[in-house]
């Protein structure tokens, strides 16, 4: 795709914003790219739709072209929307014993494999005491299976009756659990090849008694259109809390990831890479985006180029204010940046020896309005007074402060921060380099 895309795109290789005509031609192939990567097909639609709204009019990075830094725009969208609210990737709520967690899904997505993957987790990495209960009863040998698994994990299971109801197995687990002082007690549930009433029937019953406080949906992440009609029964008739995700280790793209993530809102909270005890880790959404799109070389190109960009601006600036220059077209692409940047700690942090003068800054109560403002106050100035404020007197001032549509004051403000951060330039300019980091702690 990055080849197909590198045709397509290269052809694009004007600078500034990105126009809809840009964005479109990127977005066809960023649609074909997730749908390759199995993500089904309404989710793929909103999420191009919602990505085209967001990329159109930004500015495109030199060195890239528009379709790179589409790529880029997407990328950053998909690892938002897969990770949404972070805390609560690879975590569970285990706090109050016995903590039930409930595993469902289809058969063959993984359940019983990843709950006693989990039951390792919670035990190695978090101290927990957990108790493991096979509810499946509709195959023979599966509490077997899971019996097996905690012997060899060293998790106890709950012992085996045969002829019990899931429902009665789950209460037997609950009370067990309750009794020997367990943490955590996990129930995995039997699948079905698809979803019928029967099962969701069941699970639910289940679910009643159980009253969990993870339900995790365990879907296969090679499964494709199909994983969304899975996620949309389970999510609405028994309401999960998470997903984890399987067979991550294969050859899938991972589309599942952000079908899972757009039908039911619930965060996917680990993958399974293998059928080791071992094979579990908790959800990175970066490696999953790059997964699903398959550009991961065009994103970290777009990210180096913004980087270099940044530290030539930086180092351009450093040189003029070594040189003692220092006006106000100076002035606004610091505040500009500040803007940018979000704020003074990430600006000055991309120049040496500048938090002293960071913390002045932003001791003297700087918000983003008051930059706009000053922004504002630069840009009603000439040519000329920009380069050399020092020519302002009474009538200039009034007419720069009318054009800004404030007072003279505040121009003054303005004026008098420019002549202290100057000086300051100046002199930071005639220490040199190596003077200036020591003068300012470095
Ligand atoms: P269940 O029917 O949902 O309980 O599924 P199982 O836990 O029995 O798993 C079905 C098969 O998938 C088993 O052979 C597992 O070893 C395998 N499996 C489960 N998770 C993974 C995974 O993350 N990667 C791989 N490669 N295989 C897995
Ligand atoms: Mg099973």
């Amino acid at each position: 795709l990055s080849e197909r895309l590198g045709g397509v795109l290269d052809k694009l290789t004007r600078q500034g914003a990105l126009s809809e005509a840009d964005v479109s031609t990127a977005l066809r192939e960023v649609r074909v790219a997730l749908l390759e990567a199995d993500v089904s097909l309404p989710v793929a639609r909103d999420f191009v739709k919602a990505v085209q709204e967001k990329a159109t009019g930004q500015n495109v990075t030199k060195s890239v072209t528009p379709g790179q830094q589409v790529v880029k725009i997407v990328h950053d969208e998909l690892v938002h929307v897969l990770a949404g609210d972070t805390k609560d990737i690879g975590a569970l709520k285990v706090d109050s014993p016995p903590a039930p967690i409930l595993m469902v899904g289809l058969q063959g997505g993984g359940k019983t494999t990843t709950t006693a993957k989990l039951a390792k987790h919670l035990t190695e990495k978090q101290g927990k005491r957990v108790l493991m209960a096979s509810l499946d009863t509709s195959r023979p040998a599966a509490m077997e299976q899971l019996e097996t698994l905690g012997r060899q994990i060293n998790v106890d299971t709950l012992p085996i009756v045969k002829g019990q109801s899931p429902v009665d197995i789950a209460k037997r687990a609950k009370q067990q659990a309750t009794l020997g002082g367990y943490d955590v007690f996990m129930l995995d549930t039997a699948g079905r090849l698809s979803i019928d009433d029967a099962l969701m029937a069941e699970v639910a019953a289940v679910r009643d008694v159980a009253k969990p406080h993870e339900t995790l949906l365990v879907v296969d992440g090679l499964t494709g259109q199909d994983a969304v009609n899975t996620a949309e029964n389970f999510d609405s008739r028994i309401g999960i809390t998470g997903v984890v995700l399987t067979r991550m280790d294969g050859d899938g793209r991972g589309g599942a990831a952000l079908s899972m993530r757009a039908v039911t809102g619930q965060p996917i909270k680990f993958v399974g890479l293998g059928e080791k005890m071992d094979a579990l880790e908790p959800f990175h959404a970066e490696r999953v985006a790059g997964r699903i799109l398959g550009m991961g070389d065009i994103v970290a190109l777009v990210e180096k180029a913004q980087e270099t960009i940044e530290a030539e601006q930086a180092e351009r600036m450093m040189k003029r204010f070594q040189k003692g220059q220092f006006n106000m077209n100076d002035l606004r692409n610091q505040l500009e940046q500040m803007i940018k940047m979000g704020g003074m700690q990430g600006m000055m942090g991309m120049m040496p020896g500048m938090g002293k003068m960071a913390k002045q800054i932003e001791d003297a109560g700087f918000d983003d309005k008051i930059l706009k403002r000053q922004i504002a106050l630069i840009q009603s100035m000439t040519k000329k007074e920009r380069a050399n404020p020092a020519i302002l007197q009474a009538s200039r001032k009034k007419r720069i402060a009318r054009g800004a549509g404030l007072e003279v004051s505040e121009l003054n403000k303005l004026l008098k921060m420019h002549r202290q951060m100057a000086d300051m330039m100046k002199k930071m300019g005639k220490m040199g380099k190596k003077g200036l980091m020591r003068q300012l702690g470095g």
